[in-house]
C-alpha cells in the first residue's frame, strides 16, 4: 500500500469538506457508536433513529444527511459529537481504497485540502488508523 512506499503529508485544516456532500457515500456508525452518541445528546431512542441516523444493515447505521451536510455538523463547521465521532471519522483519510495506490491518494486530495500538506504523519500513525478502519469494516455486512 502507498504509506509503505513512500511517505505521507496530511494535516486536517478543519475546513468541514469531508462532513459535507457526502450523498454517494455514508457515515457509518456501529451500534455501540451510536448508542453513546444518544446518551450524549440526551435524546431517546426513538427521537434518535428518526432524527439522526438511518440502518444501512442491520448492524451498521448511517449518520443522516440533511441539505447535504452531517447531521451532527453544526452550523459554525463544528462536528457536534467530536469526542465521539465514528471510527469513520477518526481513520480518515487512511482508508484502506484511499491508500491502495498513489492515484487513489492523490484524487482524494481533490476533495479533502489537507491531504499531501503539512508534516509527514508518523508510519506508525497511519498503521494503527487503518488497522482501527479495517476492523470496523469486518463488521459491516452489506
Ligand atoms: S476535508 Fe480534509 S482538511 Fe477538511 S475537515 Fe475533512 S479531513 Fe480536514
Ligand atoms: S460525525 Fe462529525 S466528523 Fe463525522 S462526518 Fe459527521 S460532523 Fe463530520
Amino acid at each position: 500500500m502507498l504509506h509503505e512506499q513512500q511517505a505521507l503529508h496530511f494535516k486536517c485544516t478543519g475546513c468541514g469538506k469531508c462532513c459535507t456532500g457526502c450523498e454517494d457515500h455514508y457515515i457509518a456508525l456501529s451500534q455501540t457508536e451510536a448508542e453513546r452518541i444518544r446518551q450524549h445528546l440526551g435524546v431517546s431512542r426513538q427521537w434518535f433513529k428518526r432524527r439522526y441516523v438511518m440502518h444501512l444493515t442491520r448492524n451498521i447505521l448511517t449518520a443522516r444527511m440533511q441539505e447535504g451536510r452531517c447531521t451532527f455538523l453544526d452550523k459554525n463547521g463544528q462536528c457536534k459529537i467530536y469526542r465521539l465521532r465514528p471510527v469513520q471519522c477518526r481513520t480518515y483519510p487512511y482508508w484502506p481504497e484511499i491508500l491502495e495506490s498513489k492515484k487513489a491518494w492523490n484524487n482524494e486530495a481533490k476533495h479533502c485540502e489537507g491531504i499531501n500538506v503539512g508534516a509527514i504523519v508518523p508510519l506508525k500513525e497511519i498503521k494503527r488508523k487503518l488497522a482501527q478502519q479495517l476492523r470496523s469494516e469486518e463488521d459491516e455486512t452489506l
